[in-house]
């Protein structure tokens, strides 16, 4: 059965477009211009430490409803979250749950109030501090909760969330066709059995569940118990723990997440699942499928660990090795819920049986399962701490494909793999959205991006440092909150040269650089210069002859070169460097 295989962006409202898990299908679909803003002054607190330019398209102001889900609040900031316990009941027959959350924290200031969101479709039964119930008052997602004295400054308190109501199935449903959008799904198989599956990125966990839904601050580690019908099965994040029936005609599945874990990463996989495992080394290897699809699961997710070992190779041990590595079928495409990747891509190589980058290497690979796994380390392990940053999930998890690529067919394969994304690049608004407003950034965060790192590789010029910045800033930032500063930050130190400006025409400006070019013939020279918008841009370039380039030091001033080279034989090495060339 397809269910969803289609576009996914054009769904929904502006804001609301393009919340999506890795929303790889949207590359397809006419992105809607107004869903990302302009990196302006921010809602947030969050500083703008780089020169922005306004995009071509008036944007929205951000809503009251945006500030309160995207920023960092005064509510979330007073607190560090610690740990949650996700206890729900889920019923299918009457898209029902219900449930509870433990909420520990430890106060980072003195207060009274915190902020919990949960999605106005739901019900706040109560919340209970001990045995004191607590007030509260509801404003859209937020739940502010109000504490009878002050709370103090680095005392850890655990509040209990009863909530129970039918959520709202955000872009689940469009008319008569069914389609990705956000929250919970309440769907049922081919054979007619309940499949239930959420996925929240952009429209946040609170649309199912109450959390501190942002993206800056983690639960150090979770349970997630799910009291499903008999015959049924969970997959949740973490690892199994056991199950246990309750008597009444359901079953509670319990997992243990020993990890910090998005919000939006949590997830419930209902359905008849059944299940094999494997192993790479002492990584738990876990699938689960539809029974129809076994025999082709099994074929087609012998690629884990071929994907698993490039990777490692790379970056460092799988992030997640407590709570194992699972894959689970789901009506969506794919996303990349921590430890518990959801699959979608039919048991076929390439993107829903597409040569995704159209260079003929796509189809050698399952891209769900490479890209999606690829999130453990940036997504899941890394974590953009807001919306706007998201960059730092999509460019580096597009980047580890082009990495599996070389890893099992060489370097030529990788940059032709790369260099397949160009087509798909937009050039209209910069990758680092708005802070602090939930903005989800560009498709161009994919494609530019991965674009751009192919370019950072280039400018190191030396693979192996190259491998170990790689290694090493993956390793430095693992399990860590970070802003595209933090990234820009450790490449100029371990790089040792000042890579800000070339970091901000690629993440924080429209226009690609461009390398003009003058040719003087009779003189045998060429004069070059960038042009850009970012004060003080200086890169390297290769340029001459392939296979004998020659790297010059290019500014945005002029400077002179000679060579023998005439003007159509004088090339530009623009599969290394994402670069337009200009010559006069
Ligand atoms: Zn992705």
């Amino acid at each position: 059965m397809k269910l969803w295989a289609m576009k996914l962006c054009d769904l929904l409202g502006p804001r609301f477009a393009l919340r999506t898990f890795c929303m790889l299908a949207s590359l397809t679909a006419v992105m809607p211009s107004a869903y990302s803003h302009p990196a302006q002054a921010s809602a947030s607190a969050q500083p703008q430490t780089a020169t922005t330019k306004t995009a071509a398209t008036p944007t929205p102001s951000p809503t009251r409803a945006d500030i309160l889900l995207g920023g960092y609040g005064p509510y979330r900031a007073n607190n560090d979250l610690l740990y949650y316990h996700l206890d729900v009941r889920v019923d299918p027959e009457k898209k029902f749950i219900s449930g509870k959350n433990t909420i520990r924290f430890r106060m980072l200031k003195d207060d009274t109030r915190i902020q919990i969101d949960l999605h106005p479709s739901l019900n706040v039964d109560k919340i209970l501090l001990g045995t004191d119930s607590l007030k509260y008052d509801r404003e859209f997602s937020a739940v502010f909760i109000d504490f009878p004295r002050t709370i103090e400054k680095g005392h850890i308190y655990t509040i209990v969330f009863y909530y129970s109501g039918t959520p709202l199935e955000l872009g689940w449903d469009r008319g008569d066709k069914k389609s990705l959008g956000g929250g919970i799904g309440f769907n049922k198989d081919a054979s007619g059995h309940d499949w239930i599956n959420t996925v929240c990125e952009g429209v946040g966990s609170s649309t199912w569940w109450p959390s501190k839904d942002q993206w800056r601050d983690e639960a150090e580690n979770m349970d997630i118990s799910v009291a499903i019908p008999n015959s049924l099965v969970d997959v949740s994040n973490g690892k199994f723990q056991g199950k246990t029936d309750l008597g009444d005609g359901f079953t509670r599945w319990d997992w243990h997440v020993h990890y910090p874990i998005n919000n939006y990463d949590v997830s419930l996989n209902i359905g008849n699942y059944a299940h094999f495992s494997d192993r790479l080394g002492d990584l738990r290897l876990d699938f689960y499928v539809l029974p129809e699809n076994i025999d082709k699961a099994k074929n087609q997710f012998a690629q884990v660990k071929g994907m698993l070992e490039a990777y490692q190779h790379y970056l460092g041990e799988y992030p997640f090795k407590k709570d194992g590595y699972k894959l689970i079928e789901a009506p969506m495409t794919g996303m990349e819920h921590q430890s518990a990747v959801t699959y979608g891509n039919h048991f076929e190589n390439g993107y829903l049986g597409r040569d995704w980058t159209g260079v003929g290497i796509s189809p050698k690979f399952d891209f769900i399962i490479v890209h999606e796994s690829a999130h453990e380390w940036f997504g899941n392990a890394i974590t953009a701490a807001d919306h706007s940053d998201m960059w730092i999930h999509e460019a580096w998890a597009t980047y580890l494909e082009s990495l599996y690529v070389e890893y099992w067919w060489g370097k030529a394969d990788g940059i032709k793999y790369v260099n397949g994304y160009k087509p798909k690049v937009k050039n209209d608004l910069p990758i680092v959205a708005e802070r602090g407003v939930n903005a989800t950034p560009p498709v161009d965060q994919y494609f530019k991006g991965v674009l751009f790192i192919n370019t950072l590789r280039s400018i190191v010029n030396d693979d192996d440092r190259w491998w170990k910045l790689l290694h090493d800033f993956y390793q430095h930032f693992k399990y860590k909150n970070i802003m595209t500063e933090d990234v820009v930050a450790y490449f100029n130190q371990q790089a040792g040269m000042d890579l800000t400006p070339i970091f901000n025409q690629y993440l924080r400006r429209t226009a690609i650089p461009t390398l003009e070019l003058k040719f003087d013939v009779p003189a045998g020279t060429v004069a070059y210069r960038w042009k850009v918008d970012e004060p003080g841009f200086a890169m390297p370039v290769r340029v001459g002859r392939r296979n004998s380039w020659q790297v010059i030091e290019a500014t945005t001033e002029w400077r002179l070169m000679n060579t023998p080279l005439k003007k159509d034989e004088f090339e530009v090495a623009t599969d290394l460097y994402y670069v337009d060339v200009v010559k006069q």
